[in-house]
């Protein structure tokens, strides 16, 4: 990056993550196209505080950061196992889901081929300045002409416990960070998606570390699973997504309370281990653990005494408040989007809708440098794509998009698939081009002709 202070780039991408790593590997056949991306981290890691032995992806491995859009790329996680010569091992194996730890390495594989990728580089700053988008990092200027942002989402915490963070009090994005150790302790998890499930069964893994005292508090009305049905898997495709980006705000924000679910839940096997285990700890092995599962309920107070931390929980349905003490508070209470520091400088010309961008079909957001300079944001459109846009299974799609966008013509496909469910109008059916012609007759019917039950069929 010698002199980059004079150089101008056509891209500039903050942070790198999946979402820009997708972008980045997805664009360089393109060597025309002038990009560099930076990230604040000292090498790529993919939620390394999380990142335990037994932890699996939730989404199919050809959800990769390349396959669905062009299977021929030598991104893709199976050049990964080829080129690491394990694709026998692999297939022999079986997994069900992948681990995450295989996953992190297939992700920092691709990232350390990728020359324009700048780790322990944080950006500081975007500022308009002559015209023109500079990004400043670590006293450097970079003047691009299009942005890509791609920095996550930040990790969400109860208003009552951010006062009192510390090695004790975390989020659980920090866990394996903390070197907590649990033995014969008094922990709290708050929170029932994948993450407090997965740190709850951390806790329990170790029959000689166990904790004196496990509460697992959350608000939700019990452990509930992830829904990976068939149908449900349906909102994680191009044809659902641009079908949701078309609906009114009101809509989608109404569908996406009803889809938390199908992305939010529990993995179904990760419920079944835990269950075993608890099974295991009270008959099998007959451990002083004593743990207690609290779904309907809220944490409302924290304060500390002498060494503990007393937390006020109200049951949601009787209104009563119990108070528990514990060594350990560890809260997997998500994560959210907010507007990323580094663009205070350029706010005045972004338009938010409350809160969030404003999103165009390229991804590309609304604001007054457009459309000479695009800026992109990947991750931060839950309000306009639906549950899908923070997770895998789009990533791939989403770049296609934007290095169509980039490019000012068609270089990947983003043509919606055949699928089963008629998200559409009744009548009007999504099907592949070719195939619509085939079935021509089938799909010209007049809509009022069709039967309505068997509207949705192809
Ligand atoms: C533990 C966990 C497991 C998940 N597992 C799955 C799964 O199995 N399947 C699925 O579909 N989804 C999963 N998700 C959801 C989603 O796929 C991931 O969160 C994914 O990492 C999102 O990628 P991203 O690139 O948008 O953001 P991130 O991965 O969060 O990357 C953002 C990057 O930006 C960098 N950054 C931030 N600010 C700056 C700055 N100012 N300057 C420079 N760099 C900056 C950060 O260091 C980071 O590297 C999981 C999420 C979590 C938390």
């Amino acid at each position: 990056l010698s002199g980059a202070g004079k150089t101008n780039y056509d891209l500039v991408g903050i942070g790198i993550g999946p979402s820009n790593l997708s972008l980045a590997a997805l664009l360089e056949p393109f060597k025309g196209l002038r990009s560099c991306f930076f990230d604040r981290t000292r090498e790529f890691k993919w939620h390394p505080g999380l990142l335990f032995r037994e932890a699996e992806i939730q989404v199919s491995h050809l959800k990769d950061l390349v396959t669905l859009a062009d299977p021929t790329s030598r991104f893709s996680f199976l050049s990964f196992l080829h080129d690491k010569k394990r694709l026998y091992r692999f297939i022999h194996a079986g997994f069900p889901r992948i681990r995450r730890s295989e996953f992190d390495q297939y992700l920092h594989w691709v990232a350390s081929q990728l020359p324009n990728l700048h780790f322990s580089r944080p950006v500081d700053a975007v500022c308009w300045e002559d015209d023109g988008l500079v990004v400043r990092t670590g006293g450097e200027k970079i003047r691009t002409r299009h942005l890509a942002l791609g920095s996550g989402l930040t990790p969400l915490l109860p208003a009552p416990v951010r006062p009192h963070l510390c090695d004790t009090v975390f989020h659980s994005s920090d866990y394996l960070l903390r070197n907590v150790k649990p033995g014969n302790r008094r922990v709290l998890v708050v929170g029932g998606g994948q993450s407090g499930a997965e740190v709850v069964a951390q806790l329990l893994a170790d029959s000689t570390a166990l904790p004196r005292e496990l509460y697992w508090v959350t608000r939700r009305s019990n452990f509930h699973p992830m829904d990976e049905s068939p149908f449900a898997n349906e909102l994680f495709t191009p044809t659902y997504s641009e079908y949701f980006f078309r609906l009114p705000q009101h809509i989608r924000e109404k569908l996406v309370g009803e889809q938390k679910l199908a992305s939010d839940g529990i993995s179904a096997n990760l419920l079944q281990n835990l269950c075993q285990r608890l099974y295991e700890l009270d008959f099998l092995e007959r451990s002083h653990c004593r743990y207690q599962l609290l779904p309907g309920r809220e944490l409302c107070r924290v304060r500390q005494e002498g060494g503990d931390w007393c937390v006020e929980i109200q049951d949601m349905l009787s209104e009563r408040c119990t108070e528990i003490r514990a060594d350990y508070l560890i809260f997997c209470t998500g994560y959210s989007w907010v507007v990323p520091s580094y663009l205070e400088p350029l706010l005045d010309r972004i338009e938010l809708d409350g809160g969030q961008f404003r999103v165009h079909e390229d991804y590309s957001i609304s604001w007054q440098g457009a459309p000479e300079h695009r800026i992109y944001a990947l991750n931060a459109a839950r309000n306009a794509r639906g549950v899908a846009d923070p997770n895998l299974s789009l990533l791939a799609w989403r770049s296609s998009k934007i290095v169509n966008s980039l490019m000012g013509r068609e270089v990947y496909s983003v043509d919606e698939a055949a699928v089963p469910v008629s998200w559409n109008e009744i009548g009007e059916k999504n099907l592949p081009a070719e195939q619509g012609r085939l079935l021509g007759n089938l799909v010209e019917d007049p809509p009022l002709r069709q039967p309505a039950s068997r509207a949705g069929l192809r």
